[in-house]
Order: C-alpha cells, then sequence, then structure tokens
C-alpha cells in the first residue's frame, strides 16, 4: 500500500461504494479495500444452497434504494439494474388463512383493512401525497433547516411515537395493528420504543409511493453496478485486503471508513483522541439476527394464496405476537414463535432458481451475539401458515450472528443496522454533532450505516461523508 491517493475508502459496503463514487466523479484519485473477496457487503448474492439458486445472502428488498436520493439518479438502470416490482409490497401472516396486504395503493390497503381503513388512510395518505420531499428529508435527517420543513413536521408528529401507542390511538381493529407492528419490526427495537412508529410509517409510505423492488438477478446488481460506476470514474477496488490499521494505508487526502465505531476504534489505535475514542466506546449495538436460506422444490404453499401476491412477507400474527417476539431478542430471550422477515424473490424473478425450483429466505431477531440454532423455530413459524413447506426444502444454509459477523466485520454479535438505532442513536449517530461523519482525527471520516441515516441499502451515509470531505477540501481544511 505504498502509492499516493486522494482518498481511501475502506469497505466497499453499498455506502462505501456511493462514497468512492461521489468523489471520484468529483475528480478525485480513490481506492477502495474490501475485506472480502467481492464487493458489496451488505448487497451480495450467492449460490448458498445448491447450484443455480442465487440467495441474497443479506438485502433482498429496496424500498430505500429505489428512494434514495443518493442512489436514484446514479442511472443504475443504465450499468445493469432492473428493478422488479411485485404486485402488492408486502403480505403480513395473521391467522393461517388470513393475511393483510400493503398495496402500491392507500386506498386499496385501507380496503382490506376493515375498520381500521379510514385510519390508515388519514396516517399514510399524507406522507405519500408528498412524496420524495418527505422520504428525502427523513434519508438526509441532519439537513438543516430541512429541505421539505412542512412534509416532515407533519410526518413527525406520528413518526416520533410507538408503534404501539400510534396504534392503539388510531386503530379499532386487529388489522392495522398487525400490519404497522411488521413495518415497525424492522427498527430491531421493543415495539414500545419512541420512533418505532417512524420506522413503520416511513417503510409503509415507501411501499405506497416506489413500491418494495427487487433487484433481477439479486441484490448483487446493485453492487456490481456500483462498482462498474466507480471503475468508469477511475476509482481501483482492492478486494481481499483487510484492513487492520489505519497506518497501513497509502497517504491519502481523505480516509473515509465503511465500518463500525468499534472497528475504528481498533484501527485507529492510539491515534484517536482519548475523549473521541470514550464516545465511540459508548456506542451500543443491538440484537442479533438468524437468517436460512432454502432451496425448495416448489414455492411455499401459503394458506392464504394472496401472499404469493408480494416478494416481502411478515410472518408473524397479530400486533401482541410481533411486540412479544421483538421484545425477546432485546431482552436476551428466544422467542418461541418468532417474528419472521422473509423473501420470496423467485416467484418474480425466475433467474434466482431453475425451472420450477425456489429459493426463500427469512430471518428473525435474536438477542445479541445469541448462539441458539433458531431452524427448528423459524420452520415451525412458516409452517403455521404454510403447512408442507418442510417437506419441498431440498437444501437449506443457516448464519447466525457467529456467521454473519464472520461474514461481514460490521455485523458486530449480528447487529445488522450498525448499531442500535433508537431515538439516542438517531440523534448521536455514532456521536452528537452537526457533522457526524467527521472524526477528531484529520481527514478521517465514518461512512458505514452508524452514521446518520443508518441501516439500509441507500448509500446515504456515503454520500453524506463524502459531501462533506468534498466540503472540507474547498475550505481548505483538508491537505491539497
Ligand atoms: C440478513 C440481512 C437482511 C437485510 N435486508 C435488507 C433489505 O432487504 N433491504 C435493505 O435496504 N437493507 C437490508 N439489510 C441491511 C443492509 O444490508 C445494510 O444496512 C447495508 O448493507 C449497510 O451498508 P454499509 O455500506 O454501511 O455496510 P456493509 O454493507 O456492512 O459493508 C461494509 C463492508 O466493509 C467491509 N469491511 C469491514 N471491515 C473492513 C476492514 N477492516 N477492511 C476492509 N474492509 C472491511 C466488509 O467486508 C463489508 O463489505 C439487511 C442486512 C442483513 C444482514
Amino acid at each position: 500500500m505504498s502509492e499516493s491517493w486522494d482518498a481511501v475508502v475502506v469497505g466497499a459496503g453499498p455506502n462505501g461504494l456511493v462514497a468512492a463514487l461521489t468523489l471520484a466523479r468529483a475528480g478525485w484519485r480513490v481506492v477502495l479495500y474490501e475485506a472480502n473477496e467481492h464487493p458489496g457487503g451488505g448487497a451480495r448474492t450467492e449460490e448458498l444452497t445448491l447450484a443455480g439458486f442465487a440467495h441474497d445472502v443479506c438485502s433482498a428488498i429496496h424500498p430505500l434504494g429505489l428512494a434514495s436520493p443518493a442512489l436514484r439518479n446514479l442511472g443504475l438502470e443504465s450499468v445493469g439494474v432492473t428493478w422488479i416490482q411485485p404486485d402488492a409490497p408486502l403480505a403480513h401472516t395473521l391467522r393461517p388463512e388470513q393475511a393483510v396486504m400493503l398495496e402500491r395503493s392507500v386506498s386499496a390497503t385501507a380496503a382490506g383493512l376493515g375498520v381500521d381503513g379510514k385510519a390508515w388512510t388519514r396516517l399514510f395518505a399524507p406522507g405519500v401525497d408528498a412524496g420524495f420531499s418527505l422520504t428525502d428529508s427523513v434519508l438526509a435527517p441532519l439537513t438543516i433547516p430541512p429541505a421539505h420543513p412542512i412534509a416532515l413536521a407533519r410526518f413527525a408528529r406520528h413518526a416520533v411515537r410507538s408503534a404501539e401507542s400510534l396504534s392503539r390511538s388510531q386503530f379499532r381493529g386487529e388489522l392495522g395493528p398487525a400490519l404497522l407492528a411488521g413495518l415497525s419490526a424492522h427498527s430491531v427495537l421493543p415495539l414500545s420504543a419512541a420512533a418505532t412508529a417512524g420506522v413503520g410509517m416511513l417503510l409503509g409510505t415507501l411501499g405506497h409511493s416506489v413500491g418494495w423492488p427487487l433487484a433481477q438477478g439479486g441484490s448483487q446488481t446493485i453492487t456490481d453496478a456500483l462498482a462498474k460506476l466507480f471503475i468508469q470514474a477511475g476509482g481501483q477496488i482492492r478486494c481481499g485486503e483487510r484492513v487492520s490499521s489505519l497506518r497501513q494505508l497509502p497517504p491519502a487526502r481523505a480516509v473515509l471508513c465503511d465500518i463500525t465505531p468499534m472497528q475504528l476504534v481498533a484501527l485507529a489505535g492510539e491515534q484517536m483522541p482519548v475523549r473521541y475514542r470514550r464516545s465511540l466506546q459508548k456506542f451500543r449495538y443491538g440484537p442479533g439476527v438468524f437468517k436460512l436460506d432454502w432451496a425448495l422444490d416448489g414455492p411455499v404453499p401459503w394458506k392464504d394464496p394472496q401472499v404469493a401476491r408480494a416478494a416481502t412477507v411478515h410472518i408473524g400474527g397479530t400486533l401482541d405476537e410481533v411486540r412479544e417476539s421483538e421484545l425477546a431478542a432485546t431482552q436476551g430471550r428466544i422467542s418461541e414463535r418468532p417474528f419472521l422477515l422473509a423473501a420470496q424473490p423467485s416467484l418474480f424473478d425466475p433467474t434466482r432458481a431453475p425451472k420450477g425450483k425456489h429459493t426463500f429466505w427469512a430471518y428473525c431477531h435474536v438477542p445479541h451475539g445469541s448462539d441458539v440454532d433458531m431452524t427448528h423455530r423459524i420452520e415451525a413459524q412458516i409452517e403455521r401458515f404454510a403447512p408442507g413447506f418442510r417437506d419441498l426444502i431440498l437444501a437449506k444454509h443457516a448464519m447466525g450472528p457467529a456467521a454473519m459477523q464472520a461474514h461481514n466485520a460490521n455485523y458486530i454479535g449480528g447487529d445488522i443496522t450498525g448499531g442500535v438505532s433508537d431515538l439516542r442513536q438517531f440523534v448521536a449517530r455514532p456521536v452528537a454533532s452537526v457533522h457526524p461523519w467527521a472524526t477528531p482525527m484529520k481527514g478521517v471520516y465514518l461512512c458505514s450505516s452508524s452514521t446518520p441515516p443508518g441501516g439500509g441499502v441507500h448509500g446515504m451515509c456515503g454520500s453524506a461523508a463524502a459531501e462533506l470531505v468534498l466540503r472540507h477540501a474547498a475550505s481548505a481544511q483538508l491537505a491539497g
């Protein structure tokens, strides 16, 4: 590592790739080091089970990718990304014979929610009408003043509440609360926690406004497109190069790290000021995940055939059931009936499996670092809503928290969101600052999902960090 560069990026996840691309397009000479043999981090597709079955190792569904201001104008479609929109964004299995559907339109969703339909419209229609004005403001949380203050203020009124309290105050039936609970569970927080409603409302709003698409061929195609654009802009990617110290990096004006605070502390060593190190050491990591991928002999035999209209399935029953499962993961307990986040991509993308065969992907939240094998509990939960599922299994692949962290060093204890995303760590991510991407070490920046706006394949953390680097360079705060 002896050459000299304008910028070095550590880690080729979606955020590292977007940061690198942003700087390369600004004319900077950029090199990107990735520990794994392939770039992509949480956006990779592999034959995890059998030849011909393409499984998304981590992310699978991309409402955030399609809506993201950092990704949507890059022209990913011109370099190989084809978005597939399932008939419905999401199915939530309430009872074996009854699913609740998040449809593309607010009115169609409301029509399926019975007594909760009006409340759903009241909650979601204003945000959907606001369109990107709202989602851009939510995904760029530290823009001061916010770009669209009115849309944001309207959204925030409900969004800062817990999913539980919003449900209780707005809905009268069982369907609205169940649907909102599943959406809010993406926060990986107890549903009684402040702002969990915001996560549910953002994801629901995106379902209505941009859909919950998958990428044809798998999430890998998003990575490949970003890598291609970066290389076209003059960048270099070096895979199989794990960075173990900032000192080993070649000289550069800026170093951008697509890693989490705990790793930055290790990489910086004595170089990091004590006060900042202490702050980063207080950064909290959350529950882990246990994920299964299956190669199947046929489609999942859902009791309610409506479930086959969506690529994403929330498997979990009522709000109370979802709440109990999510609470267990945060309290260090194992849920016997875990709430599952599942994806059935091959129903909509025939490139994922041989003709007539299917791939299926599901994970649940488990306590941080848990070594409990959840396979039986997860499959039993699927059987509840799709009897005969087990008979279709040709092969399976399991990843608990330890395997997740071995696959990607950023998944500390199996935490896939780059650290707890509660209100405190949403505001102070990883420290309280108007520019949390910057560190007190001159020229060293964080650009991972441990910075705002947090987890997901949207590239916003990388884009914000790179824009800050460019601003610092323009104001001569970085060496020329
Ligand atoms: C099971 C699962 C399901 C998910 N589902 C979705 C989904 O459907 N939709 C969605 O939007 N998001 C989803 N996510 C979340 C999403 O994948 C992440 O939030 C996103 O990938 C974070 O991007 P990042 O660039 O910050 O970090 P990462 O994607 O984690 O990338 C970090 C990269 O840095 C590399 N690295 C780490 N340390 C070093 C080092 N010392 N030297 C060199 N390289 C290093 C890693 O190998 C990795 O490639 C899911 C994640 C998981 C695990």
